[in-house]
């Protein structure tokens, strides 16, 4: 605390990300990052707007981009909306559709930033707690007071709601907004966004960093009813009219043309899902049922936070939340075959020698 701090800056309580080290022998999966690189179109749209161009200004509107993703979504720009990160989005989000005073839904269990931006603006939430299985409990979000946000799907569980009972939370809230962050949309089944048609207080909000390999570059974006749209320009531009810089904008507009080289790395990703939750299983642990490009897994004899540190004694790191009752969890981003090969081994070798003591 210091005298100096506005009240806003003394509410803060904030965020604090997965660990980033530049120890390139370290096996990195502990933010979800995508293994595989950019596609070759992304490096090159780069490539060619960095010169002369830089000294001006960027597009304050990033209509190019906005046409781009309403294109891929048969949509039109007025649904679109662009920020740095889909952190920066939900961030507006909040200030645009939630109002101090009128209480806020989202899961115990679910993506850490949203209470952090609830006590910066000053909203009162409600966090409700999973099932057993540790799902979302649908009707437990209908008639809100000051609105609904989560995942879909849920983070750190990897589990996905399916479409119905994610449009029943919709329509059990006419007078107040739902969010639903798809962060990880793409390795599981349906997006909501279809339902924008139907829905006017429905928001949907995805990003460039999880698969399509841009986490390093900070595009996030919101698809909605052009109203929403509008409130979330008013936001930002009482910020910042450019919060998209000239090299994020080219890079993003061609990661949303390269659809059909995404398919592949995240058919990819998949692939290794599914492979990898088998091996988790035969080694003792109880893995979710991930839509993710993750997994959430607990061991059933070791725990959770001895396997955290020797895992990165052994240079490998993962994701552990010291948090009630997730805190026997591991989250563990997939990485490439061959990553999780070397994962497989060594974790082989840390439960052999925990039970021969
Ligand atoms: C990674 C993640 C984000 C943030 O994505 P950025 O676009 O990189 O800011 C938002 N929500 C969830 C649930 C995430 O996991």
């Amino acid at each position: 605390m210091n005298k100096y701090w506005s009240s806003f800056a003394k509410r803060a309580d904030p965020y604090i990300p997965g660990e980033q080290l530049n120890n390139s022998s370290i096996i990195k999966l502990n933010t979800n990052e995508n293994p595989y690189p950019p596609a070759p179109s992304v490096i090159e749209a780069i490539q060619k707007e960095l010169g002369d161009s830089l000294r001006l200004y960027p597009s304050p509107t990033t209509d190019g981009l906005r046409n781009v993703i309403a294109k891929h979504f048969r949509l039109q720009k007025e649904n679109i909306f662009i920020g740095n990160g889909s952190d920066e989005v939900l961030a507006f989000s909040f200030m645009a559709f939630f109002e101090p005073g009128k209480q806020i839904l989202f899961p115990s269990i679910t993506y850490s930033f949203y209470p952090v931006y609830a006590k910066l603006f000053n909203i009162p939430y409600k966090e409700l707690d999973l099932t057993y299985d540790l799902t979302i409990n649908p009707p437990s979000y209908f008639h809100s007071d000051g609105g609904v946000i989560f995942p879909n799907p849920n983070a750190p569980t990897g589990i996905y709601l399916e479409l119905d009972n994610v449009e029943a939370i919709i329509a059990n809230n006419p007078d107040s907004i739902v969010i639903i962050d798809e962060a990880y949309i793409d390795f599981a089944q349906e997006s909501a966004v279809p339902l924008i048609h139907k829905y006017p207080n429905l928001l949907v909000i995805q990003t460039t960093s999880k698969s399509k390999s841009l986490a390093g570059l900070r595009v996030g974006c919101a698809i909605g009813h052009p109203s929403l749209i509008e409130g979330l320009e008013r936001i930002k531009n009482s910020f910042n009219s450019y919060t998209l810089d000239r090299l994020a904008i080219v890079g993003a507009t061609a990661a949303w043309q390269a659809i059909d080289y995404y398919q592949q790395t995240t058919e990819s990703i998949k692939e290794t899902r599914k492979w990898f939750s088998a091996t988790l299983t035969q080694l003792g642990f109880q893995v979710l049922p991930s839509q993710a490009n993750f997994v959430f897994a607990t061991h059933k004899e070791v725990p959770a936070l001895y396997l955290y540190n020797q895992l990165k004694a052994d240079n490998i790191l993962v994701r552990h939340f010291n948090k009630q009752p997730i805190n026997n969890y591991l989250r563990i981003t997939i990485g490439t075959a061959e990553q999780m090969e070397v994962f497989k081994n060594k974790l082989t070798k840390i439960i052999r020698e925990t039970k021969n003591g």
